[in-house]
């Protein structure tokens, strides 16, 4: 170190405080990177590296950025993972003797970042610190851009971390090494990227200060402790103060129902399994919302459905009205489309990077809150009415903004023109001087004109000569020798200057230099105002993002015709003409075929639903765990009608998303979340098994699959949907009492088979492979030696072994050609009462329980 030169000495040392973040290291007019940071950071972000002498033996590998171009390369490295730290010039270069004083001023994380195409409108972007300590598991979940700040705890739990952190989808977790080694062994699960970094300082006197001492004191203490870390974490990479986390938000885990990262996945719920793309998923059905906050708002009620009806009813309440309120409905809509993202700009009033411009968008969104507000108070909805009369549209902000700002503010902030005539005394003065200076020079130019006869003469200003006199060379004949001062000679023309102009010049430059520090001051004063506020914005952009939700979910649910569910405290679900809302939206020209649905102890609470491949079973059960969802957040239901219990959890086991976990065989997936499935589940769960027992041995298959529907059936004694391939189970019906089969039936005529997709009673007698193998495309050929070789094996097999044939499902024979076709053959009344359908078809049936 002794040898390096002072400035790399100084780098050195500032770049201890920054081991794992690139230090962008200003000198004079950019940033600069030194040794393996430059040598990585030239690669990232493909810019030439170069070398410096810095006094060691050999040239210190160097790149730099440009200071005003930082942002985009700040951004490109955080897009990849890595964290930057900024370190700027402490002291003006200009006025200092020897080394200017350097430091960070910020570490920018992806946990922490605040603008760029990280920040998509209506998504969040987390922070999540985990602690564990005396057996208590705690996670507090930040997002700097919105003040949101979410802390909760619950006896140690692993799996619940992992799902607990699934719906935070973080862009970085911090906190006890020990828990990140655990997690990050389980990223896969995760959508995005995190990064991970280990962080024990933790201070707690800055929590205190940071929420106030009230809100400190009524924490759990595993919660305090977690809250403190995650602050120390954030002062010391933001190094400012951070305004816009002033409200915690507690929650108790067990208020709502657990939903693990597989069946959020499997369900669909906020991305598709396929593309991890919003499009195709139920928030995509459902976000019709204006606003950015109540994309998040929507995002999160899906991601938290309630396990409590009063809250539940409160929220059904505002949608019913809304529901039958077109018009109203649609002036909430014209409001709310005019609000910007309240909560993001009083993210940046608070970080201090809040311009001109974010101040009108927050006057334009206060102005719409009145309206806003009395249409709630006006309607006829006790939630809306409530929400309305607590809103509170902080008019004086308004005003206050109003009065300050111009109407096309700049994007500097720095360089003036932002603050409106009439708003402060001295800024008039100073603007009425530098304007007066002006017409001075004008009327000067007139003047000039006219006594030297040239009528090219003109005063033109340029930033290195200020203010000057020009004439053209060809008329430099006609100007009277010694008039003005010669100052610098160009190709075509000569610039002259005089001492009154010189005079007027520093009187307007003056008044300039004052007015734009005087316009920053004056938007930092507002800026701070707005900024003691931010509590009273806050709460309101929670009000507006609510709003906002409730006529979303009134929009969707009128448009598809979702009904109002009853929700229950009991056992039973019951659902008439349910439907897919995803997948019925997305079907072009068939027609969605509705199937209903009773899980109740008395009619059966497990169905084992048998039927070929493409059938619609997996369609089918994911429609009954979507429903019970939508019933949760408080939406309407694709149904003709729902009675819905509480469900607590919803554990999915479903083939599609089979590769999750890279490296483990599907089979082995399935059976450790069957495994967790049996330690959590209670009699309040719904699951849902896709496929059960596939991934082994046919004959260990079924085996397990059996021993883990009487698991169900006699321990966990929950509701259940299973499909299986194999049809041999249906036997169960006759052990089981609270087991039922069912099939999706199938309407074969010669070779060919036509899915009907209902499901009737009873279980499907063949699956159909062969036939399906076909409708893939598979060679002719292939196909007939497979019939061929299925009726041998078929022949072969002593009888009862190969099809325990309880039930024959739906089989209808017709004897033609029938291409598959949705719209054919469905039951009488089956849109509307799907046990209708299967009392009609219980003819078709042997041996039926029912
Ligand atoms: P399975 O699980 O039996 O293999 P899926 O549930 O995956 O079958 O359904 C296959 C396809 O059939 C779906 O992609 C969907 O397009 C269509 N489908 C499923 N259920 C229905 C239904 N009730 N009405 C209309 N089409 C359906």
């Amino acid at each position: 170190m002794a040898n390096y030169t002072p400035m790399i000495q100084q780098y050195l040392k500032v770049k201890e405080g920054a081991k794992d973040a690139f230090l962008f290291f200003r000198l004079g007019d950019f940033y600069e990177m030194f040794f393996e940071d430059a040598i990585l950071a030239s690669k990232e972000l493909e810019i030439t590296l170069t070398g410096r002498e810095g006094g060691g033996e050999e040239r210190i590998p160097m790149c730099g950025v440009p200071y005003h171009a930082a942002e985009g390369y700040i951004q490109r490295l955080i897009e990849k993972g890595y964290k930057v730290a900024i370190c700027e010039q402490l002291d003006d270069p200009a006025v200092t003797k020897g080394m200017v004083r350097r430091d960070i001023v910020r570490v920018v994380t992806p946990g922490t970042v605040m603008d760029g195409k990280i920040i998509a409108d209506k998504n969040n972007n987390y922070l999540v610190c985990v602690t564990e300590e005396d057996g208590m598991m705690a996670l507090a979940a930040c997002d700097l851009t919105t003040g949101e700040l979410y802390v909760t705890s619950v006896l140690s739990g692993a799996e619940w971390l992992r799902d607990e952190i699934g719906i935070y989808e973080p862009a970085e977790i911090i906190g006890d090494a020990a828990l990140l080694d655990m997690l990050r062994s389980e990223a896969s699960l995760l959508a995005k990227p995190v990064v991970y970094t280990p962080w024990e300082k933790r201070e707690e006197e800055l929590a205190r200060r940071q929420f106030g001492e009230a809100a400190w004191v009524r924490l759990e203490k595993e919660r305090g402790q977690c809250l403190a870390l995650l602050i120390s974490y954030l002062s010391e990479t933001q190094r400012r103060s951070l305004g816009q986390l002033s409200q915690i938000s507690p929650y108790e885990p067990g208020n709502y129902m657990i939903l693990d990262p597989f069946t959020r996945r499997n369900l669909e719920l906020t991305e598709t399994v396929r593309e991890r793309s919003k499009k195709g998923s139920l928030l995509w059905l459902l976000d019709r919302t204006e606003t950015s906050m109540g994309g998040r708002l929507l995002r999160r009620r899906i991601d938290k459905p309630l396990l409590q009806r009063a809250p539940i009813e409160r929220r059904l309440e505002a949608v019913d009205y809304l529901y039958n309120q077109f018009i109203v409905r649609e002036d909430l809509r014209g409001a709310l489309k005019e609000i910007y993202d309240l909560e993001r700009l009083v993210g940046r009033i608070a970080f201090g990077s809040a311009n001109g411009r974010d101040m009108n968008a927050l006057k334009l969104s206060l102005a719409q809150i009145p309206a806003l507000k009395d249409m709630c108070m006006a309607s006829g909805s006790a939630t809306l009415r409530e929400i309305g009369a607590s809103m509170d549209v902080c008019a004086e902000l308004r005003e206050d903004i109003d009065r300050a700002i111009v109407e096309e503010a700049p994007v500097s902030v720095r360089d003036g023109g932002i603050i409106r005539a009439g708003y402060h005394e001295r800024l008039d003065e100073l603007r009425e001087a530098s304007s007066s200076g002006k017409r001075w020079i004008a009327e000067l130019e007139a003047k000039e004109r006219q006594a030297t006869g040239i009528k090219s003469l003109k005063i033109g200003y340029n930033k290195i000569f200020g203010y000057y006199i020009e004439i053209t060379r060809s008329n430099l004949s006609s100007l009277p020798e010694g008039r003005y001062e010669r100052k610098q000679t160009l190709a075509n023309a000569e610039r002259f200057v005089t001492p009154e102009l010189k005079e007027k010049e520093a009187l307007i430059l003056e008044a300039q230099d004052k007015m734009t520090d005087l316009e920053y001051s004056l938007f930092i004063e507002l800026r701070d105002r707005i900024s003691a506020q931010i509590p009273r914005l806050q709460a309101l952009a929670e009000k507006v993002a609510e709003i906002d939700v409730y006529q979303c979910l009134a929009a969707v649910s009128a448009e598809h015709r979702f009904v109002k569910p009853k929700l229950t405290d009991g056992y039973d679900l019951r659902l008439t003409g349910g439907r897919h809302p995803v997948v019925e939206a997305v079907l072009k020209d068939a027609a969605f075929i509705a199937n209903g649905s009773t899980l109740s102890k008395e009619e059966g609470n497990i169905l084992l639903i048998t039927g070929p491949n493409m059938a619609g079973k997996s369609t089918y059960m994911r429609q009954v765990a979507l429903i019970c969802i939508l019933a949760q957040i408080g939406c309407f239901v694709p149904a003709g009608s729902a009675e819905v219990p509480l469900i607590d959890r919803i554990f999915t086991r479903i083939g599609a998303a089979d590769d999750l976990i890279g490296g483990q065989s599907t089979f082995m997936v399935e059976m450790a979340d069957i495994q967790v499935m049996t330690e959590k589940a209670t009699a309040r769960s719904l699951i849902i098994i896709d496929e059960l027992g596939r991934g082994t041995s046919t004959s260990e298959g079924m085996a397990i699959a059996q021993a883990v529907i009487e698991y169900v059936h006699d321990t966990i004694a929950c509701k259940a949907l299973v499909s299986t391939h194999f049809h041999e189970l249906a036997h169960l019906e006759q052990s089981l009492r609270g087991l039922r089969n069912y099939s999706m039936a199938v309407q074969e005529s010669g070779d060919k088979v036509n899915f009907l997709r209902k499901l009737v009673p009873g279980a499907a007698d063949s699956s159909y492979g062969i036939y399906c193998a076909r409708l893939a495309g598979l060679p002719e050929g292939i196909i007939d030696r497979a019939y061929g070789l299925l009726q041998s094996i078929e022949q072969a097999a002593p009888p009862g072994t190969v099809s325990l044939h309880y039930g024959s499902g739906y089989t209808e024979h017709t004897g033609q050609g029938i291409q598959e076709n949705q719209a054919l053959a469905v039951p009488p009344n089956s849109e509307e009462d799907p046990d209708a359908g299967g009392q009609a078809y219980a003819s078709s049936r042997s041996g039926s329980v029912y």
